[in-house]
């Protein structure tokens, strides 16, 4: 049986820990070459890397920043000249640097809009000129190429204490929306995917102890937090032809958060 993504050539930032690392090895399980992107850990891409080759997979490892402009172009050209493409952009890398509003510095402002909105438009930006340049291969996949936006809930609900991440996220999902509009001719796609809250470093704090998990519970209608796996399924079938005729949207994958679970047990 042939694998959903075999023969495609996937960059996923920020591959190094968390969802991009589970959705990295998703995508090299379903027969994708896989570039781990890391821009501090080393060591983590590597061991990222070796669990993909351990399985039978392929990738390598490059190192960039998202939010410069001319790391992300080295980081495309380096992986067009090793594998001749790319087939599919996951535009995971991103961060939180929390502050109440009226305490938050320009800095931190900058720094979460700069790599978790702008970041992806840099990456989405020289994917979609590599996907025009190629357009579709027949046998390979049905579209011209793929890009996943790691989103969250928070493009939809609001996040006191978050003002710069959650404005990140709200902008992902018009950038994800204008691009999937503007090349939908050329059959390129672009989606979100939406996390919930999934069990990574960026909120250890929220599910850490008992007693916080209990708490993050209380969110979830699923009752269980998501793991990294939960992402990488979804990340597979939206990028593969499975999913040929979605464009535009944001798959929730949040064990039912929008459900606004306050709402359960209200008259
Ligand atoms: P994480 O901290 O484990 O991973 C984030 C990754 O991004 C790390 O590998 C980090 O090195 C990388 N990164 C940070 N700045 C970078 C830069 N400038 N260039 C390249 N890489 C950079 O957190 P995670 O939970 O795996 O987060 C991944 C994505 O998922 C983020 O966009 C985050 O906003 C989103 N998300 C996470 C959750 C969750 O509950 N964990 C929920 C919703 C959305």
């Amino acid at each position: 049986e042939t694998k959903k993504l075999q023969g495609q050539v996937a960059i996923v930032t920020g591959a190094s820990s968390g969802i991009g690392a589970g959705v990295a090895k998703a995508l090299a399980v379903n027969g994708a070459a896989v570039v781990v992107n890391y821009s501090s850990s080393a060591d983590k891409a590597e061991e990222v890397l070796k669990e993909i080759k351990d399985e039978g997979g392929e990738g390598f490892i490059i190192k960039a920043d998202v939010s410069k402009e001319g790391d992300v172009l080295k980081m495309f050209s380096e992986t067009i000249r090793r594998y001749g493409t790319v087939d599919i952009l996951i535009n995971n890398a991103g961060l939180q640097k929390d502050a109440k509003f009226h305490d938050m510095t320009l800095d931190q402002w900058n720094h979460v809009i700069g790599i978790n909105l702008t970041g992806q438009f840099l990456c989405a930006r020289e994917a979609i000129k590599e996907f025009m340049r190629r357009g579709i291969v027949p046998g390979r996949s049905k579209s011209a190429g793929k890009i996943i936006c790691m989103s969250s809930v928070h493009e939809v609900i609001p996040w006191a204490g978050h003002a710069n991440y959650a404005a990140s996220k709200g902008g992902v999902m018009m950038l994800m929306k204008t691009i999937a509009q503007e090349y939908a001719p050329m059959k390129i796609r672009v989606n979100s995917i939406g996390p919930g809250a999934i069990r990574t470093p960026i909120n250890y704090a929220a599910w850490q102890t008992p007693q916080a998990y209990n708490q993050l519970l209380k969110l979830i209608p699923a009752k269980r937090i998501g793991e990294s796996d939960d992402v990488g399924r979804a990340a597979v079938w939206l990028a593969s032809d499975d999913a040929e005729y979605v464009n535009g949207i944001t798959l929730f994958v949040d064990g039912g958060m929008l459900l606004y679970p306050g709402f359960e047990d209200n008259g």
